[in-house]
């Protein structure tokens, strides 16, 4: 090659100070010796300095100058945790708007990804709710993701040298490369990547599991529940036959220590925002990365702030992100957040509720919100039920209706008490009634994509069909 020809190349290793970004983001364990131990004021000290800085970031991006302009905001009225609520917050609607208008990568990227001045990476949602969305990443916003996961992963038990299965999809979607680059570069553990049934047959991966020695598994947890009866079909024991000791999953964490006989755990996060907050092994719930986010619970139609301990979904403003601010964007996942105050693991950081659900999949029967994730948290707790589950809105007339399809066990006997008794705890759980349907072992899958798609579809919701 010519010397005329040669060009510069923006290596990763140069792209970070490496030191700096240990230092403001402490990976595990140095952050359980110090930031995790901050107090109240501490913690609030840091989020405000943070913030202010993050929205000088933002107002810098055209995405957010004009909501701001718009709402006669500037960046100095941001000085105040209480001052946020001064922003504009915005929902995934504004980021699609913005795409629309500005193909192909939308105006809320503070600088032109295409000049190949850093190494950016894209990714996207897993497309459960409309379009898949670009979401760029610089290698900070990246690492500072990456370490606040890989936190979670060695509070829950991970090890360097662990050999871990990673069933998310390794796609255009995020999660599975998040989970990949925190165990690998920040926590010295081996990423398997076999992915979800779509890409490695459940029996070869668990095959594949037994030869490797696999000792952990990461993953959505409807897969997770579905390879956990793969395996007892394929007569493979945990201890015995696999060598499991930890499940790493995102959500219903009970549902699958249960399944598998060791200990598991929930870590919380989507793509655009990274790892938010991670079950506590210390008496439940989650603790919110405070160093990272700001988290704000407000109604989901009125987005007035709810009354401590009401539910309501999350606003998020992530304090760490460079090119790409976030600043009050409701994720439209649904949560409470817990009292203030010190928590039996000795941390101050603000406590929440595993997610309820996502507020656009909220459905409202008369008056009372549902969210088909609460009505798979009581299916999975009766017997006869294989727990595979789907839910069905219409309107009617004047008012909307929901049917739960819920498969019974192939060994069940009176399914009219088991309709019944479920009908009833529905009602009382749920303070609304839901009607039940009941239906054969094995025959929602083709409904739900449970054991082949990484997160099963749980709502047909014919509401826009069905005449008014
Ligand atoms: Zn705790």
């Amino acid at each position: 090659m010519l010397e005329k020809d040669l060009h510069d190349v923006p290596f990763y290793y140069q792209s970070i100070d490496f030191e700096e970004l240990v230092r403001e983001y402490p990976p595990a364990p140095d952050f359980f010796r110090g930031v995790f131990k901050l107090s109240l004021e501490e913690i609030r000290a840091l989020q405000e300095k943070r913030l202010r800085e993050a929205v000088a970031r933002a107002y810098k991006v055209p995405f957010y100058r004009s909501k701001w302009d718009a709402a006669g905001v500037e960046p100095g009225d941001i000085k105040t945790i209480e001052d946020i609520k001064k922003a504009p917050m915005y929902t995934v609607e504004d980021i699609r708007q913005s795409v629309d208008a500005y193909p192909p990568f939308g105006d809320y990227v503070g600088r032109d990804v295409l000049a190949g001045e850093i190494p950016w990476r894209i990714h996207s949602s897993g497309g459960t709710a409309g379009e898949p969305r670009p979401t760029f990443y610089t290698p900070w916003d990246r690492e500072v993701g990456n370490i606040l996961r890989a936190r979670s992963y060695y509070w829950h038990g991970f090890k360097p040298g662990d050999v871990v299965m990673n069933t998310l999809l390794y796609s255009t979607h995020n999660a599975a490369y998040s989970a990949h680059e925190s165990l690998w570069q920040w926590l010295g553990c081996i990423p398997v990547t076999t992915s979800a049934g779509v890409v490695t047959r459940t029996t070869r991966a668990l095959e594949i599991a037994q030869k490797w020695q696999v000792n952990a598994l990461v993953g959505f947890p409807e897969y997770l529940l579905h390879m956990s009866q793969v395996a007892k079909d394929m007569g493979l024991e945990v201890g015995k036959d696999l060598k499991l000791k930890l499940v790493e999953c995102f959500g219903k964490s009970d549902l699958v220590r249960e399944a598998w006989g060791v200990p598991a755990y929930d870590t919380y996060g989507m793509h655009e925002v990274q790892a938010i907050s991670s079950e506590c092994p210390y008496g439940g719930g989650h603790h919110i990365w405070e160093d990272a986010f700001i988290v704000e619970i407000v109604d989901p139609e009125t987005y007035e702030p709810v009354e401590p301990g009401e539910v309501g979904t999350m606003i998020v403003t992530a304090l760490y992100k460079e090119n790409y601010p976030i600043v009050r964007y409701d994720i439209k996942d649904v949560t409470r957040l817990w009292p203030q105050g010190q928590c039996e693991c000795g941390s101050w950081m603000q406590k929440i509720d595993p997610i309820h659900g996502r507020s656009d999949f909220m459905v409202k029967l008369r008056g009372v919100n549902v969210w088909p994730e609460g009505v798979g948290t009581i299916v999975a707790t009766k017997s006869g039920l294989t727990g595979e589950y789907y839910c069905i809105v219409e309107r009617l007339v004047n008012r909307e209706e929901m049917t739960v399809q819920v498969e019974h066990t192939s060994d069940a006997t009176d399914l009219d008490f088991i309709q019944q008794d479920l009908e009833r705890t529905f009602r009382d759980r749920l303070n609304v009634g839901i009607k039940v349907e009941m239906v054969e072992p094995d025959s929602l899958a083709p409904l739900t994509g449970a054991g082949v798609l990484p997160k099963a579809r749980r709502l047909d919701d014919r509401r826009k069909l069905t005449p008014q």
